[in-house]
């Protein structure tokens, strides 16, 4: 069957570039002769019907704008077989025949699932902050995401210094320590603790070890949000009472870094991915990620990029530790 109507939809956690990308997909779309349906609110859409036929207009002024125009939800019933019959039934009354999809893992793990029950092209795009697909060297909304975390802690410098402070700032990355490391060396701290260092030492007890107070008078450790140990709030407490002499605050800086503008990087990596998408739907690929290597697109199986063990450069932790003496 050849595909006519692709439907777009963006899921899981906002990422700013999410709507540089719903823009590239539409005109892509409809200057390869297709029709665009954008679905609102991520698979809730799909469930509940909310549904509207995209011109090129619709996507005029939007490629600066950070969040995403077609809202993003976490579906609950999308995880059931039930839900799933209730979406692609969605689809054929609205005449949709192929899918793409912006959203993190767990949308692209959403998407698999539904690629593989039914008989609809689905084509992701990696839309998250964490920086934590396979097979692709960076995601929608990371650099957007890297650059407002040093914007951040440039300011919490200027404090800590001041007062000669410990300062533990906390940025996101689930369990991926992608944004942590990179924002430390671009910002000039002098730690990070990541998730993919934890089972190798005590990152705390090595930093206080090196004597990070020999040479300097305040001190930023940037941490990884962590679900299983606490994040910032864990580290300091143990400062607190392991090291007393320490004056400590934390930072956690939230729901910051998914908001703003989107870097040119992030407007162009999206720009691209969202016209290979298009592409890759008149190739008739299906189940596939559009990512990026070495400034190439290349499309990758959705088993392969939900895989949850991409490969962090513990060199990097390494060079930290060497321009932070
Ligand atoms: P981020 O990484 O930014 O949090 P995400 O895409 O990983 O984004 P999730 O909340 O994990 O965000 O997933 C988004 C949606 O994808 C879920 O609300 C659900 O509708 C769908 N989804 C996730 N996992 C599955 C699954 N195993 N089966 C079906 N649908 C799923």
């Amino acid at each position: 069957m050849k595909t006519k109507c692709i439907g777009i939809l963006s899921s899981g956690g906002d990422a700013p570039g999410m709507n540089a990308a719903v823009r590239a997909i539409t005109r892509s779309a409809i200057y390869n002769g297709f029709s665009v349906k954008a679905i609102y609110r991520g698979y809730e859409g799909l469930i509940t019907g909310e549904i509207e036929e995209f011109k090129t207009q619709n996507v005029s002024n939007i490629i600066q704008k950070g969040g995403t125009i077609l809202k993003t939800a976490r579906s609950k019933e999308f995880r059931t077989p039930e839900g799933r019959q209730v979406a692609y039934e969605t689809l054929q009354r609205e005449g949709i025949d192929a899918l793409v999809i912006i959203g993190g893992d767990g949308s692209l793990t959403g998407a698999r699932i539904f690629g593989e029950e039914y008989n609809i092209p689905c084509i992701g795009l990696p839309g998250t902050i964490d920086n934590d697909l396979n097979g692709t060297d960076t995601t929608i909304g990371y650099d957007t995401a890297l650059n407002t975390i040093i914007e951040c802690v440039d300011k919490i410098r200027d404090t800590a210094t001041s007062h000669d402070r410990l300062f533990f700032v906390e940025v996101m990355g689930r369990d991926a320590g992608f944004l942590a490391l990179n924002s430390a060396l671009a910002s000039g701290a002098e730690a990070a603790i990541i998730p993919e260092d934890q089972t190798d030492s005590d990152q705390l007890e090595e930093f206080i070890n090196r004597g990070f107070r020999k040479s300097k008078k305040s001190s930023i450790v940037i941490v990884a949000e962590s679900p299983k140990d606490g994040g910032a709030m864990h580290y300091a407490d143990r400062v607190k009472n392991e090291y007393p002499q320490y004056d400590v605050r934390v930072t956690i800086l939230g729901h910051i870094q998914r908001g703003g503008s989107p870097t040119a990087n992030d407007r162009i990596l999206a720009s691209r991915l969202g016209a290979a998408a298009i592409e890759a739907i008149l190739d008739g690929q299906r189940n596939v990620m559009v990512g990026i290597q070495d400034n190439d697109i290349v499309y990758v199986p959705f088993n392969k990029a939900i895989k949850k063990d991409k490969k962090i450069d513990k060199g990097l932790i390494q060079v930290l530790n060497q321009l932070s003496i």
